[in-house]
């Protein structure tokens, strides 16, 4: 991701620039490993808890470096490219520290971001579940009062870090006759009694980023509630939403530029007929179109991150660069499998691992569609 340097401040230059050492030394020799066996990536998030990336989404008074959401995103391509599941577990517990950050009162942030920032308490985010994926509005995880605080009862699911977290941001309905304006965001800790994580999905990528089914029947008490009042909870989870798609973006970028980083090696290294891979024309065109796919998403990346950073309302640049991101990753993957040949079809080569990993960032924080939705509906208004 060099060609963001430009935009970054002296200082955020050089914390990329440590982490990225980091990420090769100590995170990226054992992602094939993490893909094999299945393994959670508590050892990876600690050594980035060490590189203050944990709270690299949260301002300096809550605990984190404040660097700006360019920086952001530059960083995170940086732990993506080097593992595909530690990115996706770091940006979950994103999700959670941003759901605190935007929606929580003074105390919660107090007592929770600092932690967050460290690494000693990891987030997961709520929001999924069976019946209500795309449309998070219809949920029916219910929280009601009791005399001195809340009955918690739903089930939610595919919830990255869920069942290892230290605490799980859960939205649920507080007024079922209000619609998306019913809804309330709860700090749910972990070893409540009646919070019953099952066991980690069987997924086709990020092995080593468990998302869970959560069954939840909880007491909780009154200061659960995220934020002084109820009902603030979907304008939380949307605004959560747009910080992460760009976070999505910012995983494929990391992701595509490993894969066109192994095809250009490749098409160098390897001779058919006489000359090399990429003396060939039609290998030199995959790889520009690789490069211009790659180039233009992370343009929109940069443009979603800029507009986060002005305060402006970013919703439609950050399903803009969602959506183009996971698409042109998915391509650029693709096409730097085939210049593999057969050995991109291995796991001897980087790349069909990369390519299972970057499958779900079409799907999750809102499918391509859901982000065409999106869109559509900004043009259209
Ligand atoms: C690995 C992984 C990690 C995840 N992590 C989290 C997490 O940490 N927290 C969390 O809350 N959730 C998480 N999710 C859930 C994820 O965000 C949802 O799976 C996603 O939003 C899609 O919801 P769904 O699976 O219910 O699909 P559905 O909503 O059932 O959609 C099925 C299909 O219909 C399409 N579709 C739906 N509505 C429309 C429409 N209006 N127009 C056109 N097409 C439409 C969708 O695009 C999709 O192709 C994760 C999922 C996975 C697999």
């Amino acid at each position: 991701m060099t060609d963001l340097d430009h935009v970054l401040t002296e200082e955020e230059r050089l914390f990329c620039d440590l982490l990225e050492r980091i990420v090769d030394e100590r995170i990226a020799p054992l992602a094939t490993g993490v893909d094999e066996s299945g393994t959670f990536v508590h050892d990876q998030l600690a050594v980035l808890a060490e590189a203050g990336m944990m709270g690299a989404n949260l301002p300096e008074d809550a605990g984190g470096p404040g660097i700006s959401a360019p920086a952001l995103l530059r960083a995170v391509a940086i732990v993506a490219g080097g593992c595909g599941s530690t990115a996706s577990a770091l940006t979950a517990h994103y999700l959670a520290t941003d759901s605190i950050l935007i929606g929580g009162t003074g105390a919660q942030k107090a007592d929770l971001l600092p932690k967050a920032a460290t690494g000693e308490a990891l987030g997961a985010f709520g929001l999924t579940e069976p019946a209500a994926g795309s449309d998070p509005a219809d949920m029916k995880t219910r929280a009601t009062r009791t005399g001195d605080g809340w009955h918690l009862k739903g089930t939610k699911c595919f919830i990255s870090n869920g069942g290892v977290s230290d605490f799980v941001v859960v939205y649920a309905v507080t007024d079922p006759e209000a619609g998306h304006r019913g809804i309330s965001a709860f700090i749910l800790p972990r070893g409540t009694p009646g919070f019953v994580p099952g066991p980690p999905e069987r997924t086709m990528g990020l092995k080593g980023g468990h998302v869970f089914t959560l069954n939840i029947d909880c007491h909780l008490p009154a200061e659960a509630l995220l934020g002084e009042a109820e009902g603030q909870g979907f304008k939380t989870a949307m605004k959560v939403l747009d910080n992460g798609r760009v976070e999505v973006a910012a995983q494929c970028l990391g992701m595509a530029e490993a894969a066109l980083g192994a095809a250009k090696t490749y098409a160098r290294d390897r001779v058919i007929g006489g000359e090399a891979l990429a003396a060939k024309q039609g290998i030199r065109w995959m790889l520009a179109d690789m490069g211009l796919e790659l180039q233009a998403a992370r343009l929109m990346a940069l443009e979603a991150a800029r507009q986060r950073d002005l305060g402006n309302r970013f919703s439609t640049a950050a399903a803009m660069a969602k959506l183009k991101a996971s698409e042109a990753a998915g391509h650029v993957a693709d096409a730097a499998l085939q210049i593999h040949g057969g050995y991109g079809y291995t796991r001897d080569f980087p790349l069909e691992r990369i390519t299972r990993d970057l499958r779900i960032m079409r799907i999750y924080e809102g499918s391509s569609e859901i982000q065409r939705n999106i869109i559509a509906g900004h043009m259209l208004a």
